[in-house]
């Protein structure tokens, strides 16, 4: 949750840093730490003892950007800073259906793009055979770099689609 920009219940003021705030995740409301250990830790709104957000906070096992493990689990990724926390576990699983629903498009535009490529491949083949009947066959260069770059591309972004998959 973003909270500095956001008002202290208590004192009124802007919360300026996130690491001086905190909220309770039951309502929602931003709080400074010190403001809340002032009135022991009880929340303004639910008039309950605040419900510490770090206790409902959900940690990836691994890095959604380099798949990195996340083992002891931090709040952003070691090997590129990305995050790696969530507020609770159901954003962590709305984040996950995410993951999996663009892995899934990345791997069909991928199956797609090598679906072409081996289109052009038999079509070229195709019409060789008719050309070579003729003696008259050539290689076309077009047709190769055709073939490589929709190849190329769609095995990538299948394989990216495919490493997307083992989010978790
Ligand atoms: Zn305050
Ligand atoms: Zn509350
Ligand atoms: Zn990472």
């Amino acid at each position: 949750m973003q909270i500095a920009g956001q008002k202290c219940k208590i004192c009124d003021k802007v919360i300026l840093m996130a690491s001086d705030a905190t909220w309770c995740a039951r309502c929602k409301t931003t709080v400074h730490i010190e403001c809340l250990t002032d009135r022991q830790g009880v929340c303004p709104v639910c008039a309950k003892p605040l419900d510490r957000p770090e206790q409902h906070f959900y940690y990836s096992k691994f890095c959604s950007v380099c798949g990195a493990r996340n083992t002891p689990p931090k709040s952003n990724c070691s090997n590129c800073g990305n995050a790696t926390q969530w507020d609770s576990e159901e954003e962590y699983v709305a984040f996950r259906c995410h993951v999996m629903a663009s892995s899934r498009s990345q791997m069909f535009i991928g199956l797609v793009q090598i679906g072409f490529g081996l289109l052009v491949v038999m079509g070229y083949l195709l019409a060789l055979g008719l050309l070579l009947q003729s003696g008259r066959w050539f290689v076309s260069g077009l047709v190769i770099f055709a073939v490589i770059y929709l190849l190329g591309r769609g095995g990538k972004n299948f394989w990216n689609g495919w490493c997307m998959r083992s989010f978790e």
